[in-house]
């Protein structure tokens, strides 16, 4: 199907839920995507922080290939050996006893806040609701866009899931405020991705883990889009020294197949019962060996050490663009940066401008540039990219 085909059949027959842009991949190497028409492009994006080890990693395709060969699913009314590998990986060191797969980062969230209220449930408490962030995103699913604390996600779909509340983020004195009674359970993202790249601050995590622990209020991490090294550590709560009763994993786990996991400690871990939860494709074969393959790679100290230098790299560029007046703010950690810019130069203008370069961007929340590449981004890649983003700002005149 020749492009302006496929343009047209999309916006014919595809739901209009994407403002796409116009281009279609074909396929990609290393941390290069080809469109249609031959052109190539160093990619920030990742497919929003999921491809961690670019594309065509040799160990990834081939684990999956092999996996494709014996075995691509299998109901979870059996055990398959994938899965029970990556559910021994996840638990072991983590703190974490006992891990649910499933398909997606929605999915993933909707498991844990399923697992919170049935916590409650079984002692007989009146603590069914949830306690979240304003900004922060959860999924799609009815009831995950309502814990998303945007608006405009969950308005039009009203009746919403009762028992959802939502503070500012970063404020912990109306985080303390919001905790009556009725609250089990607080869930936050360890860094806000899609509102803005926003981290928590240091006092701000560790002040909820506290209040969690001193009141026996749950705390559920959201770590879709930070989980599995994009910070530079395997869970971006590691820096704050703190460990959640309930995190979430799913873009980056298995490098590109579909996969979501949540994970629960202690007597939370232990309160799903045969028949409480479930899902057909969760934890199939194939997205556990992909998930297998990705772990076994970025965990490896050689890797985490490129992590290190690569995200380094990365926000020293992006700092030194601070000198454009336009530049507001430079925020993340590891390989997950936020440049904020002035409301008068639109985040989706400079997305545009820079494909045009050869380099894929994405937006976040507040006008903000988001720049999500593969682990595996080079220091020349991360070079050409900051001085792309430099000439068009040294051409910008606002
Ligand atoms: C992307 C994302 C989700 C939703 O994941 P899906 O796989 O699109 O359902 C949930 N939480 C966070 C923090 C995310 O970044």
């Amino acid at each position: 199907m020749d492009f302006e085909k496929i343009r047209q059949t999309d916006s014919e027959h595809y739901m209009s839920v994407f403002n796409r842009a116009n281009v279609c991949f074909t396929h990609g190497k290393g941390n290069k995507l080809y469109d249609s028409f031959g052109n190539e492009y160093t990619d920030f994006t990742a497919g929003i922080a999921v491809n961690c080890l670019g594309y065509g990693d040799p160990d990834l395709v081939g684990a999956i290939a092999a996996q494709a060969e014996k075995l691509i699913h299998v109901s979870n009314l059996y055990y398959n050996e994938p899965q029970t590998v990556l559910c021994e990986t996840l638990t072991s060191g983590t703190g974490f006893s006992r891990v649910f797969f499933s398909n997606s980062g929605a999915e993933a969230n909707e498991c844990a806040i399923k697992l919170a209220r049935k916590y409650r449930y079984d002692r007989g408490e009146n603590k069914s609701t949830v306690l979240c962030a304003e900004e922060s995103f959860h999924g799609r699913t009815l009831t995950t866009a309502t814990a998303t604390g945007q608006e405009k996600y969950s308005k039009p779909y009203a009746p919403l899931t009762p028992g959802f509340k939502h503070v500012p983020y970063n404020d912990f004195a109306a985080l303390k405020a919001a905790l009556t009674d009725d609250v089990g359970a607080i869930m936050l993202e360890p860094l806000q991705g899609e509102s803005g790249v926003t981290p928590a601050s240091y006092d701000y995590l560790v002040n909820v883990y506290a209040l969690c622990k001193q009141t026996g209020t749950l705390l559920i991490l959201d770590e879709v889009q930070t989980g599995v090294m994009r910070t530079g550590k395997f869970f971006c709560f590691e820096h704050y020294g703190i460990s959640p009763d309930i995190v979430t994993l799913a873009k980056g786990l298995a490098g590109g197949v579909p996969i979501g996991a949540t994970l629960a400690n202690g007597d939370v871990a232990e309160t799903f019962k045969p028949g409480d939860h479930g899902s057909t494709f969760g934890g199939n074969p194939l997205a556990c060996a992909a998930a297998n393959a990705v772990i076994n790679k970025v965990t490896s100290p050689e890797f985490s050490d490129a992590i290190e230098r690569a995200g380094r790299r990365l926000k020293d560029r992006l700092m030194e663009l601070r000198k454009y007046k336009f530049v507001k703010d430079v925020r993340g950690k590891g390989l997950i940066f936020g440049l904020q810019l002035d409301e008068k130069l639109p985040a989706a203008s400079v997305v545009g401008r820079m494909r045009s370069e050869g380099f894929l961007i994405a937006a976040a929340g507040h006008n903000t540039l988001r720049f999500i590449p593969p682990l595996t981004i080079t220091p020349k890649e991360i070079d050409l990219m900051s001085a792309a983003l430099a000439k068009i700002f040294s051409a910008t005149n606002i």
